[in-house]
């Protein structure tokens, strides 16, 4: 670490801090009372405070962003170089990092051709509402505008994609949202929405099909989902799901959108999430991974069939897609995305993921024997969940309050877990794992004895 803090240090940065800054997600009323969490300087995936603590950093910067860890001076040496070349003209042209960043992605995408740059995962997703909306204007005569999103998954902060928030804590009191957005259920299948059911993962993508039958398959245009729900619990598909879901939207037309926020660049050890499942989307959105939190770029990517739907008619001005992200003319996005890309390659991470994340799939399966509290674990490569409850029997969610003690026990034995955290009413019950993609051996073990510890502390 570079920063040695002095009282001083501290005392300025967090006076200036409580006085000025509003933090993300944050109830303020305790930083009258406790000091603002401030972090300083990172390397790997190792992180400091202004008090000069080392934490383990088990969340990839808190929300599954830093795919390949913090200190990358060679993603810092590529934005230099491309900020002093040329740092931005306007998204309406083309760059040289946005042309070899474009091309690089789409090699990894079979079947998707054309990539359009903006700053966020939610303008990512809102460009993709947008373009299904035009769609349905010029080619199905303003009728195929639905757009189905899933209960618990989440797809951004502002108001249109609050709008496709399936996590009812995120939208509550900034409606009124726009018209047109329709939940379908979700598929987690411990907490068995279907006991019924021969088949689970049949039977959840059924009730998709059962939304789109009840809303008229003529008013649907997308249907929208996170190939493994990220913030609403760690929500891995059942067997047999993507398949039927696939199917579905092939026979009544609906175009298909996966939101690679989280999953992309990575993080469940393939390229993308929903290539675990052998999808083939009609849109993909991504941001968090895409530089690893270097500088802010998202993709939203999608076939040459949707791109030829907005073919210009230079006799109709409107019949092209009338958008633009100023910051999508940026070129530190794709400069850091392209280097970004080059280390997970070049340092074999997406087999590094798949590695560690066998190793932190037995290290949780152990806990489960040991600990009564934790009631299922479930995920892919280094993207994990523990869900906590209070009974193994009913399932009776373990109270947010716990929870969180176990999380904040973690923070003091010098791990950074997180939690399913105000989105979920009753069910914020669900410590979620990320670390880096460069996770070893002796990382993962640090993060899982934390928990064991922080669990016997919080739960006996
Ligand atoms: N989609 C998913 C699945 C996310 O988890 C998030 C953020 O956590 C978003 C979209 C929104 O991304 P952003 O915060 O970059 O707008």
């Amino acid at each position: 670490m570079n920063f040695v803090p002095k009282p001083n240090d501290i005392a300025g940065i967090i006076e200036a801090d409580r006085a000025h800054v509003w933090h993300h997600l944050s109830q303020h009323k305790q930083y009258e009372t406790s000091d603002p969490p401030i972090m300083i300087e990172g390397k790997g995936l190792r992180i400091w405070d202004a008090k000069g603590r080392e934490y383990l950093d088990a969340v990839a910067g808190g929300v599954w962003t830093v795919n390949v860890g913090y200190g990358r001076e060679s993603i810092a040496n590529a934005v230099r170089d491309q900020l002093v070349k040329l740092n931005y003209f306007a998204g309406a042209a083309g760059s040289e990092p946005g042309a070899r960043f474009a091309q690089k992605l789409i090699e990894k995408m079979p079947g998707l051709t054309r990539v359009y740059y903006s700053n966020s995962g939610s303008e990512a997703n809102e460009k993709v509402f947008k373009m299904v909306r035009q769609i349905s204007a010029r080619h199905h005569g303003g009728r195929k505008s639905k757009i189905l999103f899933r209960e618990r998954d989440y797809h951004g902060t502002t108001i249109a994609v609050l709008a496709a928030c399936g996590q009812p804590q995120r939208a509550e009191q900034y409606g009124p949202f726009p018209e047109g957005f329709v939940e379908v259920p979700h598929c987690l299948e411990y907490r068995n929405q279907y006991p019924d059911a021969e088949d689970y993962g049949l039977a959840a993508a059924n009730a998709i099909e059962d939304v789109i039958l009840r809303e008229g398959p003529d008013t649907v245009g997308l249907l929208c989902l996170e190939p493994i729900t990220a913030g609403g619990g760690v929500i891995t598909p059942p067997k047999g799901y993507w398949e039927r879901v696939q199917e579905i939207c092939r026979k009544y037309e609906v175009l298909l959108h996966i939101d690679e926020v989280v999953c992309g660049l990575g993080r469940t050890g393939t390229w993308f999430g929903y290539q675990q499942y052998g999808v083939k989307p009609d849109f993909v959105t991504m941001a968090k991974g895409v530089a690893s939190g270097y500088a802010a770029i998202s993709c939203t990517v999608t076939t040459e069939a949707v791109f030829e739907m907005f073919k210009d008619n230079p006799s109709d001005p409107m019949s092209y897609f009338r958008d633009i992200s100023t910051y999508g003319g940026c070129l530190a996005g794709p400069a850091a995305a392209l280097e970004n890309m080059r280390i997970i390659e070049d340092e074999g991470l997406l087999a590094n993921t798949v590695s560690m994340g066998e190793r932190l799939d037995g290290n949780l399966r152990a806990l489960m024997e040991k600990h009564r509290v934790v009631g299922d674990v479930r995920g892919k490569g280094l993207f994990y969940g523990a869900e906590l409850v209070a009974d193994r029997t009913t399932k009776e969610p373990l109270a947010e309050a716990k929870v969180a003690a176990v999380v904040a026990k973690c923070r003091e034995h010098g791990v950074i877990i997180g939690m399913t955290n105000r989105s979920l009413p009753g069910l914020n019950n669900t410590l979620c794992l990320s670390p880096g993609l460069i996770a070893t051996p002796d990382d993962i073990d640090t993060i899982t004895s934390a928990i064991d510890r922080a669990l016997a502390e919080v739960c006996g």
